[in-house]
């Protein structure tokens, strides 16, 4: 094994790959007003837009909100693995779109995905190092309750999503983090902290400056002092 420190001078330091953020909930727990604050307040984050054959509620706008198409182009998407996932929901097909997704995470541009829970369930055999996340109302009243004010969709279909909340609500155990959104500006707080932490996770961090600041001498070489490390393998553990 190279034991030897790299010089910081021998390559750009390496950008980190992006984060993969994934958020799913009961359709009317806040989801998409919390991504959409989050991505607001949270920089270099940067918020996917799926594709649907669902049709736009009132003040959506397409390629904002979602890219609207019919099922025949959706399926056509498909055939051409143009989907990282897709999933249908509620009687409509939604997919998370690949290329914008991997150029994101190759630039180190952390991505969150606002998907459901089988859609989620897809991605994390992919997405192994993925940060999974899953917000819940705080009652089932509650919900009802913003599913009716939101007026975007129709009494058969609040009914519809309110049925599916009963069983997919026990699909918090495959998050890592639960996020109750009863108050919204401390949903928030618990949001941005972890995006915040998950970025300062030890092994998601590029550790080369360590070795600038406290090993190597002023021309790249490492200094003679006898406290430097013997190996690499100091500065990556986690
Ligand atoms: P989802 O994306 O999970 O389906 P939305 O973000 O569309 O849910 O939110 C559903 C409704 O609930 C919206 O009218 C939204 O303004 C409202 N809402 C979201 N979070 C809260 C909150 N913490 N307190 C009160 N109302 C909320
Ligand atoms: P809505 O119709 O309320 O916008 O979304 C309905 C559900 O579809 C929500 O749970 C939302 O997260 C999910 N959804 C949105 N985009 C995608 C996607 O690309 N893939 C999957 N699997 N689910 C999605």
């Amino acid at each position: 094994m190279n034991t030897a420190p790299v010089s910081s001078n021998d390559k750009p330091p390496q950008v980190r790959r992006g984060i993969l953020f994934i958020i799913s909930a009961p359709s009317g727990s806040g989801k998409t007003t919390l991504c959409k604050q989050i991505t607001a307040n949270v920089p270099g984050l940067w918020h996917s837009i799926s594709y649907t054959t669902r049709k736009p509620r009132p003040g959506e706008v397409d390629g904002q909100d979602y890219y609207f198409l019919d099922e025949p182009a959706f399926r056509q998407m498909i055939d051409r693995n143009e989907f990282v996932e897709w999933a249908h929901v509620y009687g409509n097909l939604y997919g998370t779109p690949r290329k914008m997704l991997t150029e994101k995470m190759e630039q180190g541009i952390d991505v969150l995905l606002e998907i459901d829970v089988q859609g989620a369930r897809s991605v994390k055999k992919k997405f192994e190092d993925g940060v999974y996340i899953f917000i819940l109302p705080p009652s089932f009243d509650t919900l009802r309750t913003r599913l009716q004010n939101r007026a975007g969709d129709s009494p058969d279909e609040i009914q519809r999503r309110l049925q599916k909340a009963k069983e997919e609500v026990w699909s918090y155990r495959e998050y890592y983090y639960i996020v109750r959104n009863d108050d919204l500006k401390q949903s928030l707080k618990e949001l941005e902290s972890i995006f915040l932490a998950e970025r300062i996770k030890t092994k998601r961090l590029n550790m080369t400056w360590l070795e600038e600041k406290f090993i190597l001498d002023k021309e790249g070489k490492q200094g003679n002092s006898s406290s430097a490390p013997a190996s690499k393998e100091h500065l990556h553990h986690g």
